[in-house]
């Protein structure tokens, strides 16, 4: 297949998983582009977030979703993203904004304005992309497709130690709280919930290296033809 020929890699699960850790490295071993989806529904968590505003009002953030300018550069390992010309790859990471973008991406107008941006952001090249839908809805015929778990005890420890990195230590019992609120909305919600495509490979992270998930993962790709 020629290197621009789209061919995507679809990684869905729950918070704390380990997708973005594995989608990054897959991306990397590869030389695929990385599509981070749950930083474009933080990104609209973020700009709704303005005193005495609604987050369950799908009649004004769909559209305010769809008039937003969502970008990713990378720079050096990372990918930033700029909302609106501005860098809010710091902003975008509080548990304030876990917690909303959990909220805004169960409005059926907020997903349908940004489905498209997401397909867009992933058309002429190869990518790996992580979300909760991405196998499901976004990219149904992508090459390749996983779906990432790990029981719910490593995942709060991890998403515990992503805080920490990102200089906002959390107490443990209120991580492991917000975390389940979160997969029990995302897994529940009507439009686009998370849940395993019938065709996705599941693969428990619990107690494995990201770079054992990241080697089977490789030999599923390179099997499919990426
Ligand atoms: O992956 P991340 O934790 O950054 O995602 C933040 C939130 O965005 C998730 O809890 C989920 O509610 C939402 N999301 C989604 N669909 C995606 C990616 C993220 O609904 N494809």
């Amino acid at each position: 297949m020629e290197k621009d020929t789209p061919f995507v890699v679809a990684i869905d699960g729950p918070a704390g998983a380990g997708k973005s850790t594995t989608a990054k490295k897959l991306a990397a071993t590869l030389g695929y582009a990385f599509l981070d989806t749950g930083a474009i529904y933080r990104a609209v968590a973020l700009a709704a977030r303005r005193p005495g505003n609604d987050l369950g009002d799908g009649a004004s953030l769909g559209p305010l979703a769809a008039r937003l300018d969502i970008a990713f550069v990378p720079v050096a390992e990372s990918n930033r993203l700029i909302l609106d010309g501005v860098d809010a790859s710091g902003d975008i990471r509080t548990s304030e904004i876990s917690d909303g973008a959990s909220r805004v991406s169960a409005l059926p107008p907020v997903r349908a304005a940004l489905l498209g941006l997401q397909r867009r952001l992933a058309a002429h090249s190869r990518v790996v992309a992580e979300g909760r839908d991405v196998g499901t809805v976004v990219f149904p015929q992508a090459a390749a497709k996983f779906f990432l778990t790990a029981p719910p005890e490593e995942r709060a420890r991890r998403r515990s130690r992503e805080l920490e990195a990102a200089g906002r230590p959390s107490d443990p019992a209120t991580v492991m709280a917000e975390m389940v609120a979160r997969d029990q909305r995302d897994s529940t919600r009507k439009t686009a919930p998370l849940r395993k495509a019938e065709d996705a490979l599941e693969i428990d992270s619990g107690g494995l290296s990201p770079e054992q998930v990241v080697a089977q993962m490789v030999e599923v790709v390179r099997a499919r033809g990426g």
